[in-house]
Formats: C-alpha cells, sequence, structure tokens
C-alpha cells in the first residue's frame, strides 16, 4: 500500500484521538526514542487529543508525569493512562458498588474513596500491594471473592526485573487468588479490551475514530484490534520481527519509529502497511 492510501485510510476513518504506548514507543531503557519529542510537538500540533498507555499499576499519574519528564518527554498528567487509571475509571463507572482494593501506597488516597475495609463488598481489585502484603489481607481478599465478590486485576504479569533481580509481579497474586477460588479475574490493564475502551470513554469518541501507537504486537495492537480502533506497529522497543510473523493478530500499518506517526495523521512519510 501506498502512503497516500494509508494517509487516505485515516484520513476516512476521522480520527479524533492518539493513544500512544509509553516503553518501547516513546522512551525504551530509561532514554527517549529518538524524534519521540519532536513527533508529540508534531502530533500536537495536529490538536488531536493524545493518551499515553502505560501498564503501572504502582504508582500515580502525577510521578509518571515527573519520570517522563525528566526523560525530557512533556506530558500531562491527565494525558495519562496507566492500568490504575482504568481501574479508577471502572469504579467511577459503578458509583453503587462497594470494593476492596490492595493497591500500592502511592496510589491509596485515589482509590480511597472506592475502597471498604469493612462489610460486603462487589468487587476485589488488586494492584500492586507490595507495601501491604500479608495473609490476612490476601485472605481477607480470598473471603471476599467466595463471598461473591468479582475478582478485578490492574493487570497480570508474572514477574519484573528490577537492578536487584527477579520480582514477583501483580499477576502471580491474582493467580494465587484465582486458584484458590477457582474463579478468573478481569483484567483492566493491557491487553484487555477494557483497558482500551475505557481510555477512550475518558476521551469521549468512538473506538473506530482512535489510532492506537505501540511497539508490542500481542498487548497494544491486540487490544487495538479487538475494540476497532486502527493501529500502528513501531519497529523500537520490544518489537521484533519474528514475533509479528508468529502472532496471529496483524497492525494495520507498521513504521519505523514514532517519528514516522505525525507525517501518517497529517503529512508525508515512509509507511508500509503490514502486508505490502
Ligand atoms: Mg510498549
Amino acid at each position: 500500500m501506498s502512503f497516500a492510501a494509508a494517509k487516505a485510510i485515516i484520513k476516512h476513518s476521522r480520527v479524533k484521538a492518539v493513544l500512544l504506548d509509553l516503553d518501547g514507543t516513546l522512551y525504551f531503557e530509561g532514554a527517549q526514542v529518538p524524534g519521540a519529542v519532536q513527533a508529540l510537538t508534531a502530533l500536537r500540533k495536529l490538536g488531536i487529543p493524545l493518551r499515553f498507555l502505560t501498564n503501572t499499576d504502582s504508582k500515580p499519574a502525577c510521578i509518571l508525569r515527573r519520570e517522563l519528564a525528566a526523560m525530557g518527554l512533556p506530558v500531562a498528567e491527565l494525558e495519562i493512562f496507566s492500568a490504575a487509571s482504568a481501574a479508577l475509571r471502572f469504579l467511577w463507572e459503578h458509583p453503587d458498588s462497594r470494593s476492596y482494593c490492595l493497591v500500592s501506597s502511592e496510589l491509596a488516597n485515589e482509590f480511597a474513596p472506592f475502597h471498604a475495609e469493612e462489610g460486603a463488598v462487589d468487587y476485589v481489585v488488586v494492584g500492586d500491594f507490595r507495601d501491604s502484603l500479608s495473609y490476612r489481607v490476601l485472605n481477607a481478599a480470598f473471603r471476599h471473592v467466595m463471598a461473591g465478590a468479582k475478582l478485578i486485576a490492574l493487570q497480570k504479569g508474572r514477574y519484573f526485573v528490577s537492578g536487584e533481580g527477579y520480582n514477583l509481579d501483580t499477576g502471580a497474586f491474582v493467580h494465587l487468588l484465582e486458584y484458590g477460588s477457582g474463579k478468573t479475574a478481569r483484567v483492566l490493564g493491557k491487553p484487555s479490551p477494557d483497558f482500551f475502551k475505557l481510555a477512550i470513554e475518558q476521551i469521549g469518541c468512538s473506538p473506530h475514530e482512535v489510532v492506537v501507537v505501540g511497539d508490542d504486537v500481542t498487548t497494544d495492537i491486540a487490544g487495538a484490534r479487538a475494540i476497532g480502533a486502527l493501529s500502528v506497529l513501531v519497529r523500537t522497543g520490544k518489537y521484533s520481527s519474528e514475533t509479528l510473523e508468529n502472532s496471529p493478530v496483524k497492525p494495520d500499518f507498521i513504521v519505523d519509529s514514532i517519528s514516522d506517526v505525525p507525517p501518517l495523521l497529517g503529512e508525508a512519510s515512509n509507511l508500509t502497511q503490514h502486508g505490502s
């Protein structure tokens, strides 16, 4: 497909928002992807709302914004949409429900209006709760699920790697509760379609009016395709041609990096459609 044809598809879909993955798309291994700031500036000039996606479930947007600023990436707090943002949005959309929320101390304030320490609950919400993890807390969550509460996971990562080595991630504890209860958690982080739907609802447009840009075909692209949004895969971060070839999910478009995204939406560049 020619660039003009690809651009025509984008134009025809009347794009009203762009959802950009952060890790691997705008930055990688602690530094900006080359051209990321210029691409952000160009995207902002188009006047389209932007949202920056991350599966982070341990920190509030104000801290993520500072971390991005330290890497030279100017992003507003309200533009950041994390797994925690998705859970907060979900709880906000269920105002009559009661929830037992296992989250980090940094997120405790934001979840406090929804958290019920005592009594029956409708949802058990599990995020990164390393700093309050105990048998008592886990078992309280387990009892709620056994009593009929629905299990909600901010994300289901098995482990993450820090400077000290491997660490159990949120998914390991969600799995523990799933195993004990025989129930399956509803995941609100990537690659769940819920994550993308909740982000788009917040902007106030429809999935077909949105372009999702990311480096991960199994999360960013799979989520975009599941809700009917256009998807752009960048060849940065964790992109690998092998993963793409083996994936049953294919992006609508593939570009070298975030630098090629503004031209796709507004100007001209080196774009290839998948399969061409
Ligand atoms: Mg990524």
